[in-house]
């Protein structure tokens, strides 16, 4: 059990940053000198975030143990620069399945099961199951207070502060203040209400923290002390930031971590550093050189404010991993089916291009044109997951002379399926359990010495031998098979189609090279990296790196990327 914990709750309206400040909180803790994990929740009933829409809620964030979560997840693993497993999100369609499948089991005999205690006992059980083994468990809950949906995690809460005691929970609140512009003035109506709807739940805030285009001023700060009824210095100002990594440095401006210390009895353990992160920021806001990226897409369909989101932790893997070096990266937003429309003539101002992964055959045929004019061009070019997949498309079609080949999630009927089901994965789409067929989270990789994705993993320190510091893993089947001694990798992953064996060979001869495999307990072993010789970098995987892409600790291929098109200009 975590012996403290930090509530994040919402005020006024959401998406203004709570999952941001979230994490945010968590690494000013750990850099405080406590061990720190984020738990999310997620108040609809969805049992994970596996079947939502892209372009909806933003992409689907997959963790080493194949959870399929929420992309504040991704913001928690790149702020606290840990893994954090799937059991750190909470939804409240797990909660009713827990409660009904243990009533179903006969565990609550005799009793009616009801709403309370039932439900917030479980809520409970599982906020403390995350956080156990951690000095502190910080814990958003998502929507916003006066949902609804909110109510049985806010009763939760309240047993939580009445068993653990006051000391032991620190409630933290992010509400907003509009600036209207026909008054230009900073309102405090909203956040006085928010507090008012939380108290109403038995619930008062330790910490208002106040998002705002700009600072909070002292008549402002008054105003909601007054209101909230706490000090003038638990009001933090949290005005807009150019970068999000900028969010904690601002906290810490108004010393947040010690006020939350002080609020939890926990003495300072240690001065936080935060030079390498302020050296990173800088890398990113003030660059020495800037380059182009064209990320081709699919999932752009439905206006601009949703494709930052479908793309979160690609364009983050990219940008962060400029940082250390200074290098801007703009990326240039491509929907591939503008390319199946009017050619490859966008891609020609870009020096590198990302294929990124998706699903459903739609916007494929422009994805496959991009990679073959970076191909060609010799432009360096990294292929995420589907984006390999269309790479050996590309390359069995218009280089081995297999004018039809294709993945069969284009056309089942292709004559060269280059890329296809595996094992059991035909009979269990026959039966439509289709949610069983993905390859979800962490698998191992053995890496082949001598290839451009070998040498970045060696150079950034990812390399793991022969089982050893793989302890994370806990279940065998993600290890697979390790040959003693040899290199090894671990990515994330979420698909349902491989490399088709058959054609592995054929591709050797014609040139490319399978930099990488994982070779399962039973079965034949699937290709995870290809690269092409003669090529700056053109290189690509079945994983997705993305999902283990940190600020201080970047993806190696992205690195790989960025440092190829450096040596290109
Ligand atoms: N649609 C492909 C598959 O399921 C690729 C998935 C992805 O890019 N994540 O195999």
């Amino acid at each position: 059990m975590a012996s403290k914990y930090i509530i994040v709750v919402g005020g006024v309206l959401s998406g203004i940053g709570k999952g941001i400040a979230t994490s945010s909180i968590g690494r000013i803790i750990e850099n405080y000198g406590y061990s720190t994990t984020a738990v999310k929740i997620d108040p609809y009933i969805n049992y994970d975030a596996g079947t939502l829409r892209p372009t909806e809620h933003g992409e689907v964030w997959v963790t080493d143990d194949g959870g399929e979560i929420d992309q504040d997840l991704g913001n928690y693993e790149r702020f606290l620069s840990k893994d954090i497993p799937k059991e750190n999100n909470i939804t409240t369609g797990q909660v009713y399945k827990s409660v009904i499948d243990r009533e179903r089991a006969g565990k609550y005999l005799g009793q009616t099961v009801q709403f309370i205690p039932h439900i917030p006992d479980e809520i409970i059980r599982r906020i403390k199951k995350a956080s156990e083994g951690f000095d502190v468990g910080v814990v958003e809950i998502g929507g916003t207070i006066g949902d609804y949906e909110n109510m049985p995690y806010l009763f939760a809460v309240r047993s939580l502060i009445r068993m653990e005691g006051k000391e032991n929970l620190a409630i933290v609140m992010l509400s907003y203040l509009p600036i209207p512009s026909h008054i230009d003035e900073m309102k405090t109506k909203p956040t006085q209400q928010a507090i008012r709807q939380l108290s109403e739940h038995g619930i008062f805030p330790d910490i208002i923290l106040c998002r705002a285009k700009t600072s909070l001023d002292p008549v402002r700060r008054k105003k909601i002390e007054t209101y909230a009824n706490i000090e003038t210095d638990c009001v933090i100002s949290a005005p807009d930031t150019n970068c999000i990594y900028e969010v904690p440095i601002n906290f810490e401006k108004e010393n947040l971590g010690a006020k939350l210390l002080d609020r939890l009895k926990l003495p300072i353990k240690k001065k936080p550093d935060w030079s390498r992160w302020t050296e990173l920021l800088d890398g990113m806001m003030n660059p020495k050189v800037n380059i182009n990226v064209a990320m081709v897409c699919k999932y752009l369909d439905i206006g601009k404010f949703s494709l930052r989101d479908s793309y979160i932790s690609v364009s983050r893997a990219l940008i962060d991993a400029g940082a250390g070096d200074k290098v801007g990266v703009n990326i240039k937003w491509i929907d591939s089916k503008d390319i199946e429309k009017e050619g490859v003539g966008v891609l020609e101002d870009v020096d590198g291009i990302i294929v990124p992964g998706g699903f459903g055959e739609e916007g494929f045929e422009g994805k496959i044109e991009s990679i073959r004019y970076a191909r060609e061009n010799k432009v360096p070019f990294l292929g995420l997951c589907l984006g390999m997949q269309l790479a050996l498309v590309e390359y069995a079609r218009n280089v081995m002379g297999l004018a039809e080949a294709n993945t069969i999630e284009a056309d089942p009927s292709t004559p060269h399926k280059v890329i296809n089901f595996y094992g059991m994965q035909e009979k269990l789409l026959e039966e439509k359990k289709i949610g069983a067929t993905m390859r979800l989270g962490a698998y191992a990789a053995q890496l082949k010495r001598k290839s451009k994705v070998f040498e970045w993993y060696e150079n950034t320190g990812r390399l793991k031998y022969d089982g050893k510091r793989l302890k994370e893993i806990k279940e065998d089947f993600r290890l697979g098979v390790l040959a003693k001694g040899e290199p090894v990798v671990l990515e994330r992953h979420r698909h349902r189609y491989e490399v088709n064996p058959e054609y592995i060979k054929d591709f050797e001869e014609s040139g490319v090279i399978f930099s990488g495999f994982h070779q399962p307990l039973s079965g034949e072993p699937l290709m995870e990296f290809m690269e092409l010789p003669d090529h700056p970098f053109f290189v690509a995987t079945q994983a997705h790196p993305e999902f283990k892409a940190r600020l201080e600790n970047p993806s190696p291929l992205f690195l790989g990327l960025i440092k190829s098109i450096l040596n290109n200009k």
